[in-house]
């Protein structure tokens, strides 16, 4: 792991977003880790020095709109276009469809960077990009806070993650974590009713 994605790393660990422990992921499959990122999203400081560094990876790629996916994209998106001062929009499921609303428009002069918190498979950011192709505009490329698939998503274009981590999974029926008694946790859920 190279110097940067250590001290992101950190970054997280000290926001208390990359947990330790037992977790059933959306995937199905059990993990000893799981990041959290509205730990670090929730911290407008953290979030702008990290969005201040997807700002200046694309800054000579000149994007005039950034484009995220709800919910942490807005965030990201919002951030990134006040650094390099642009618009930011952001996509949203509308009937299981990534899709604009709001009367966000796109045209073909526009170039877009596209980013996103998290990927794990890549599944919610490809249909940005493609309701974005749609439209005709050009995208410059995608700024991602943590790619956890070890960096195996093939994006289909420039892309970039602040940091890399090949997370460690299991079958549920051939986890260690399951034999030795370690109670399962499901994330996002455990402190909500
Ligand atoms: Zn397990």
């Amino acid at each position: 792991m190279s110097t940067s994605d250590q001290a992101i790393l950190q970054l997280f660990k000290d926001a208390g977003a990359f947990l330790e422990g037992h977790f059933l992921l959306t995937s199905g499959l059990h993990s000893p880790h799981y990041i959290e990122k509205f730990r670090v999203l929730e911290q407008p400081r953290i979030t702008a020095e990290l969005c201040k560094m997807i700002a200046d990876t694309y800054r000579d790629e000149a994007p005039n709109v950034i484009v995220g996916p709800m919910t942490g994209g807005i965030i990201l998106a919002h951030e990134v276009g006040k650094q390099l001062g642009v618009r930011a929009m952001f996509t949203e499921r509308v009937d299981g469809q990534m899709a604009f609303r709001r009367g966000f428009a796109l045209t073909p002069e526009d170039k877009v960077l596209l980013v996103e918190d998290i990927v794990t498979t890549g599944g919610s950011i490809l249909e940005v990009r493609d309701v974005v192709k749609a439209t005709g505009a050009e995208i410059v490329g995608l700024g991602l806070l943590v790619d956890r698939s070890g960096g195996i998503v093939d994006f289909g274009i420039p892309h970039k993650a602040l940091l890399t981590l090949d997370v460690v999974t299991h079958q549920p029926d051939d986890c260690p974590l399951c034999q030795s008694g370690v109670p399962l946790q499901k994330p996002g859920r455990s402190n909500k009713k």
